[in-house]
C-alpha cells in the first residue's frame, strides 16, 4: 500500500515522530525493545480475546493472578474438610447402627448398615471426583494467568518511548499532516467501528478515532484545498490544479490485485501515481513521492505466477508515468526492491516462451529432461501453496497460465518465503550514479538525501551533491567550485524503487 510505504518513510526520517522506536531513542537496544513491545501487544490481544482481563498496564491480570490462588487454596481446603467430615459421619453412623442392631440382635438392620455404608462411600467418591474436576479446572486458569504473567515480567524493561506504538494510519493522520498525497488501501484503518463510511462493517479503530475526519478538518482548518476519495469515480475528479492535498482510501484492506482488478472501482497504480505527481509538481521547492507496489510479494506468496507478473506490469506502467511526467534533468528516480522470493525460471525456453507456460525446448513440451517424464512450468518456487502430490501431477492438460493457477513448489508451505539474494537497483537522473555497484539497504536513503541535500544533509550541516562535481555532466574542468545557488536550482530529483518481490519507487525533486 502506498500510504504505508510513505508513513514507513516518513517516520523513520523523521525523528521527532514519537512514533514506534526512532533510531535515536532506540540505540543498539532498539530492535529487542521493539520485538518486546510486539510480544507485548500480541499478549495483550490474547488477554483481550480471552476475556481473562483487560490488561491496560497490567493492573486487572495483577488481581487474577493474586485471585485465583486463593480461591483453589479455599476449594481444597473446603473438600478436604468436608472429606474427613464425611467419613467421620459414616464411621460413626456405621458404628452406631451396628451398635443397635448387635443390641437388639436384628441380623437385618446390619445388611441394612452395609447397603447404607456402601452407598454414603459411592456419594463421597463421586462428590470427590467433582471436587477434583473443577481443582484441575481452576489450576488450567493458574497455568494461563502465570503464562501470561511470565510475558507481561518481560515488558518491564520496554522503554516509555516504545509503550505507546502508534499504527500507521494513526501517524500518517495525525503525526505526518504535511504528506499531501496518500493513497492505497487499508480504509478500516482509518474508520471508528458503528462508522457511518462506506464498508462500515469492516471498520475496526477500538480508540473511536475517525482518522478521514480528522484529516479533513486539519485541512480545512489551514485552508487547503483538499479531497477524500474511496473509488474510481470520486478520484477521477480530483482535479489536480486545484487541489492541495488528497487522501484516496480505495479499500477496506489491500487493493485488489492487478489481475483482478475492477477498472471501475480502483485506480491503477499507475493512475494513483501520475496523479500524486500532478498535484505535488506544483511545488515549486520540488517533492518527494514514494510508490510501492506491495501485491506483488502477496501474489509471491501465494505461488501465484500470472498475479505476480500482473502486478509487476501495473510497477512497469507507474515507472514509465514518473518518467514522462517528469524532467529527467532534475529529477532522480530509484527503483529496487525491499527483498526477493524463492521464485525461479527454469530450463531453456525459447524466444517467444509463454513464461506462465510448460517449459519447453525448441518449442517442444519438454518431457525429456524431467526423470518422470512429465511436463514442468518455467516458472516455479522454492516453497509455498503450490507443492502439489507425491508423485507430481501431470500438468500436460492444465492451463498453467490461468490467473489462479499456483505454480509448483519444491516444499509445502501454508505461503512461500521471502529469499536473501541481492535486488537489482535502478537509477535514473542526477546524482543516480550513487546506486552503481552493491550496497547495503541503507546506503539508499542516505544517497537519496545526499542527492536532493535533505535531511542529515540539509543546508549548514554536511556537504552534499549542490557543492560537488557532478562526474556524468560533462565537466571538463572538475575541479571548479560550482555555484551552489544554480545547483540549487537544478536539482530537483525523483527517487525510484522496484523489484520482483515488492517494487517500490521513491520520487524526490528539491530546489
Ligand atoms: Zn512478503
Amino acid at each position: 500500500m502506498a500510504a504505508a510505504a510513505a508513513a514507513a518513510a516518513a517516520a523513520d526520517s523523521d525523528g521527532d515522530s514519537g512514533g514506534c522506536g526512532s533510531s535515536r531513542d532506540s540505540g543498539s537496544d532498539g530492535c529487542g525493545a521493539r520485538m518486546r513491545a510486539r510480544t507485548r501487544a500480541v499478549a495483550m490481544a490474547v488477554l483481550s480475546y480471552s476475556g481473562g482481563c483487560s490488561c491496560n498496564g497490567g493492573g486487572s491480570c495483577v488481581v487474577i493472578l493474586v485471585s485465583a490462588p486463593v480461591a483453589v487454596a479455599s476449594i481444597v481446603a473446603v473438600a478436604v474438610a468436608r472429606a474427613i467430615a464425611e467419613a467421620v459421619i459414616l464411621a460413626v453412623a456405621v458404628m452406631m447402627v451396628e451398635v443397635v442392631a448387635v443390641a437388639a440382635e436384628v441380623p437385618v438392620a446390619v445388611a441394612v448398615t452395609e447397603a447404607v455404608a456402601v452407598a454414603v462411600a459411592v456419594a463421597v467418591a463421586v462428590a470427590a471426583a467433582a471436587e477434583a474436576a473443577v481443582v484441575a479446572l481452576i489450576l488450567l486458569v493458574i497455568a494461563f494467568d502465570l503464562t501470561i504473567w511470565i510475558v507481561l515480567q518481560s515488558f518491564s524493561d520496554i522503554p516509555d518511548s516504545e509503550k505507546a506504538c502508534k499504527d500507521i494510519a494513526y501517524q500518517l493522520v495525525k503525526e505526518n499532516p504535511r504528506i499531501q498525497v496518500i493513497l492505497g488501501g487499508g480504509r478500516r484503518n482509518f474508520l471508528p467501528q458503528n462508522s457511518t463510511e462506506p464498508n462500515r462493517s469492516e471498520a475496526r479503530r477500538t480508540d473511536g478515532l475517525n482518522l478521514v475526519e480528522e484529516w479533513k478538518q486539519e485541512k480545512m482548518s489551514h485552508g487547503f484545498t483538499h479531497s477524500y476519495v474511496y473509488d474510481k469515480e470520486g478520484f477521477d475528479r480530483v482535479n489536480p490544479a486545484n487541489t492541495d492535498y488528497l487522501l484516496g482510501l480505495f479499500s477496506h484492506s489491500h487493493m485488489q490485485y492487478e489481475a483482478e482488478r475492477d477498472n471501475t472501482k480502483e485506480p491503477s497504480i499507475g493512475e494513483m501515481t501520475a496523479k500524486a505527481i500532478q498535484i505535488l509538481s506544483k511545488n515549486p521547492n520540488g517533492f518527494y513521492l514514494l510508490v510501492e507496489g506491495g501485491r506483488i510479494d502477496h501474489a509471491n506468496h501465494a505461488n501465484q505466477a500470472h498475479k505476480t507478473f500482473a502486478d509487476v506490469e501495473a510497477m512497469n506502467q507507474a515507472v514509465h508515468n514518473a518518467q514522462r511526467l517528469t524532467p529527467d534533468r532534475d529529477t532522480l528516480i530509484v527503483v529496487t526492491a525491499d527483498h526477493s522470493h524463492v521464485l525461479a525460471l527454469a530450463g531453456y525456453a525459447s524466444r517467444g516462451h509463454n513464461i506462465l507456460g510448460l517449459s519447453t525446448v525448441d518449442g517442444q513440451l519438454n518431457t525429456v529432461s524431467p526423470s518422470d517424464g512429465k511436463p514442468y512450468t518455467t516458472v516455479i518456487f522454492g516453497n509455498g501453496p503450490g507443492w502439489s502430490s507425491d508423485p507430481r501431477p501431470n500438468l500436460t492438460e492444465v492451463d498453467t497460465t490461468a490467473v489462479n493457477y499456483l505454480q509448483d513448489a519444491a516444499i509445502p508451505m501454508r505461503s512461500e518465503t521471502h529469499s536473501a539474494e541481492d535486488v537489482a537497483i535502478y537509477a535514473t537522473g542526477p546524482q543516480s550514479f550513487l546506486y552503481t555497484g552493491t550496497h547495503e539497504q541503507s546506503y539508499i536513503p542516505l544517497a537519496m538525501a545526499y542527492a536532493s541535500c535533505i535531511g542529515p544533509y540539509a543546508e549548514g550541516k554536511l556537504a552534499c551533491a549542490k557543492y560537488e562535481v557532478l562526474p556524468h555532466n560533462n565537466d571538463p574542468t572538475p575541479c571548479t567550485d560550482p555555484n551552489p545557488a544554480e545547483l540549487t536550482r537544478s536539482t530537483p530529483a525523483i527517487v525510484f524503487m522496484l523489484s520482483i518481490a515488492a517494487i517500490i519507487f521513491v520520487l524526490i525533486t528539491k530546489h
